[in-house]
């Protein structure tokens, strides 16, 4: 279990202030210009040692991604771009930075944009996320005043200006393109890619964006050094790792813990268990809603991080929005419900997805209900196979990925659910709607 001395976020439940000088108190904002006067080489150098992995759900090495953005401007400015939309079913690790900690968010934001030669950084949060947004605009507003903010950033040399922009409420500008247009003022439609953001992103400038949790945990790695962060966790697999666990067990929590912590070890320590005893678990989804689902006997034994996940049980870590199901969960209609939720956030943009999600959505219904025939089963699994990497943005896999899982691990469930098709449930009625 990973020891007080090593967290990162020592405000993650607010039981101290959140305002700057409580920040302080903890150790933000601590020489933050001597960290700046190493060097840009020098900070993309620790992130890539430390292994961080992006935390919004792709994993993709965070140090690598920086080293994307061109070292010399031709003219046109950098932007960094913090991806604060967490919208997805199950994640809600964000958010508690950005309310109890805000001020290690824009201490990451100087220190990112520096090393990437931006002087100008945008937050774009969730739109339902307005408690969040005050207590993020209030720490904002305080760094200014302290001149931690603005021309001379924190005495380092740097002018640095940060804004906040609020989103309206939809899940696709979570995805990186997407955010890109609605921060510009246009509709949240995903472009295609290339150009990749590090060359023509926001304004068709050179552009990094990252999830809120990747710049947060920055300024830490540089104050205590990379091989400390590396020291957590399995090679590529490294850090320390915000878990936000929902569902059926006793203590539903957000908690910060070592990467590939064994699942049984991070339900028993921090949730107080499955709800029930460990033989009432049925299902787990160990990333967000996007991740395909794993039975829960064979997530007694599993490393939580990404190379186990995926490599292992064929599903992934993705934000680390671990969904505990236990056998009280109709999972066929769990999964129905998230197949509702993509349909209804497709951008309709690309065929595959616009019409796909709404075609999977309509099969799942009839095999809530057991009206389906046998054959559909595999009809739906060739369907998401080829909504799957056919579309502009990840939200067609995402809505392809939890049917695949269902199907994989639950298939003899939706048998007998057709088999028995006569016998329907109460709740029939509610999943037809
Ligand atoms: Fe829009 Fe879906 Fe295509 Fe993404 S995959 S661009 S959400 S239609």
């Amino acid at each position: 279990m990973l020891k007080d001395q090593d967290r990162i976020f020592t405000n993650l439940y607010g039981m101290y202030q959140s305002t700057l000088e409580g920040a302080r108190t903890r150790g933000h904002w601590d020489k933050t210009a001597d960290l700046i006067k190493k060097g840009r080489d020098w900070i993309i150098q620790e992130i890539k040692e430390s292994g961080l992995r992006g935390r919004g759900g792709a994993g993709f090495p965070t140090g690598l991604k920086w080293s994307f953005m061109p070292k010399e401007s031709d003219g046109r400015p950098s932007y960094l771009v913090v991806n604060a939309d967490e919208s997805e079913p199950g994640t809600c690790k964000d958010r508690e930075i950005m309310r109890h900690e805000p001020h290690t968010l824009i201490e990451g934001c100087l220190l990112a944009s520096f090393a990437m030669n931006a002087h100008t950084c945008y937050i774009y949060i969730r739109g339902e996320y307005i408690r969040e947004r005050e207590v993020l605009q209030r720490a904002i507003d305080e760094a200014y005043f302290a001149r931690l903010l603005g021309k001379n950033a924190a005495d380092s040399g740097w002018d640095f200006d940060l804004f906040l922009h609020h989103g309206a409420g939809a899940y696709i500008c979570g995805e990186e393109t997407a955010l890109l247009e609605s921060l510009e003022g246009k509709k949240g439609m995903p472009r295609m890619k290339p150009p990749f953001p590090a060359g023509a992103g926001l304004y068709g400038c050179p552009t990094t964006v990252n999830n809120v949790e990747s710049i947060a945990v920055v300024p830490t790695i540089l104050r205590r050094g990379a091989d400390w962060f590396a020291g957590f966790g399995r090679p590529n697999n490294t850090g320390t790792k915000l878990f936000a666990i929902s569902g059926h067990v006793n203590n539903p929590c957000v908690v910060e813990e070592s990467m590939s912590i064994p699942f049984d070890e991070l339900i028993e320590k921090h949730c107080g268990g499955i709800r029930g005893g460990w033989d009432n678990l049925k299902a787990v989804i160990p990333g967000g809603a996007s991740v395909p689902c794993v039975r829960g006997e064979h997530m007694m034994n599993a490393i939580m991080d990404f190379d186990y996940l995926r490599n292992e049980l064929g599903s992934g870590l993705g934000t680390a929005a671990v969904i505990v199901m236990d056998q009280s969960t109709d999972i066929i209609k769990a999964i129905w419900r998230l197949s509702k939720f993509y349909k209804h956030e497709s951008c309709g943009q690309c065929t595959p997805c616009r019409e796909g999600t709404g075609w999977m959505m309509r099969v799942m219904e009839r095999l809530v209900l057991g009206q389906a025939e046998d054959r559909e089963i595999d009809m739906l699994f060739e369907v998401t196979k080829q909504v799957e990497g056919h579309t502009i943005c990840a939200l067609g896999d995402a809505a392809a990925w939890p049917i695949q899982g269902l199907i994989r691990n639950f298939r003899d469930e939706i048998e007998d659910r057709i088999k028995n098709k006569d016998v329907r449930p109460a709740w029939a009625a509610v999943a037809a709607e």
